[in-house]
């Protein structure tokens, strides 16, 4: 399962970058949602294989938020990822 990174530039103020697994519903693999959605407000990188490689992209983004999707960290949690 790829990792994929969202850069949002517009929105909040200093933009953020939110990891996501590639089958989450906010993902669709980096096509998000609704898929094929402009690019005005923000873009997708990846897919990466590991979270550290997720990670280093968001961090190299350097928008101000930088942190794994809500929905995501929750599977992560249970362990049903
Ligand atoms: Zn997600």
């Amino acid at each position: 399962m790829p990792y994929y990174v969202y850069e949002n530039w517009m929105a909040p103020p200093g933009g953020k970058a939110i990891i996501h697994f590639g089958d989450c519903g906010h993902c669709n693999d980096g096509e998000g949602k609704p898929p094929g959605a402009g690019e005005e407000n923000g873009r997708w990188w990846g897919p990466y294989l590991t979270l550290a490689d997720a990670q280093a992209t968001a961090e190299a983004t350097g928008r101000r938020l930088r942190r794994l999707c809500s929905f995501c960290a929750r599977r992560l949690e249970r362990g049903t990822r």
